[in-house]
């Protein structure tokens, strides 16, 4: 897509994201608009790098090394976010260029980040819709798996991730989002050790206005940003 293009869809997005903030009575700079570069060129990374964006979102490790290789290759520097299916024996091979982790969901894997020599920030995903075959952790688990990760691994989580399934009705949508909010309530208000509950990941390009009004910090959007994926 081309500059021209990729400018007027970003500023229609801050501007949509600024709306939602003002209805709900937030700050807009608390909200982090991470881009969902998958399957888009380096080139089309590079141009929303001169429009400002530092947040770029990725799920598949393949995809990932090669474009930060090319785009540090000329001195681009970015966020990068691991958004994909978090597999056990991948975690390792994740560049040290990922500071956030946002698919967390098994003890097996949290074992493998804390083996790995850089510190990325890691979030729980939680299957907040309670889909079969969806990763993430059932939402009943998610205070018990924070509490094993505290005191038995002392990995830090800092946040929620959800991704609930399109739906044509916003009423169910919403209320998802309430629920993860909720959950995120809950651990931010126990007390640990290590964690440090801050971040709430929710909202693409369907529904962020409303995962704003619902209380989200991070939002993930790939399509209105950059089109439609072929
Ligand atoms: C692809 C993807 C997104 C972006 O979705 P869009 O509909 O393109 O905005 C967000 N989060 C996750 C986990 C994804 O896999």
């Amino acid at each position: 897509m081309n500059l021209r293009l990729l400018t007027s869809n970003l500023e229609a997005i801050q501007a949509r994201v600024e709306r939602a903030a003002e209805r709900s009575g937030r700050d807009p700079s608390s909200i982090r608009i991470i881009a969902v570069s998958k399957t888009r060129s380096v080139e089309e990374i590079e141009r929303l790098y001169l429009l400002g964006i530092r947040d770029f979102g990725e799920n598949y490790l393949q995809e990932l090394v090669p474009k930060i290789e090319i785009l540090e290759s000329k001195g681009i520097h970015l966020c990068w976010h691991f958004i994909g299916q978090l597999q056990s024996n991948k975690v390792r091979q994740l560049p040290p260029q990922v500071q956030w982790i946002h698919g967390l969901d098994r003890m097996s894997a949290a074992k493998q980040v804390l083996t790995r020599g850089t510190k990325s920030k890691c979030l729980l995903q939680v299957n907040i819709a309670q889909e079969d075959q969806k990763a993430g952790l059932e939402p009943e688990s998610v205070l018990k798996t924070l509490e094993t990760l505290d005191t038995q691994l002392a990995l830090p989580i800092y946040g929620l991730m959800v991704f609930p399934p399109f739906s044509e009705d916003i009423g169910q949508t919403r209320g998802f989002f309430k629920q993860a909010r909720t959950l995120f309530e809950d651990a931010r208000n126990l007390s640990w050790k290590h964690h440090k509950i801050e971040q709430l990941s929710m909202g693409v390009s369907s529904d962020f206005e409303i995962a704003i009004e619902e209380g989200a910090t991070m939002i993930r959007v790939g399509e209105s940003i950059f089109g439609k994926r072929s």
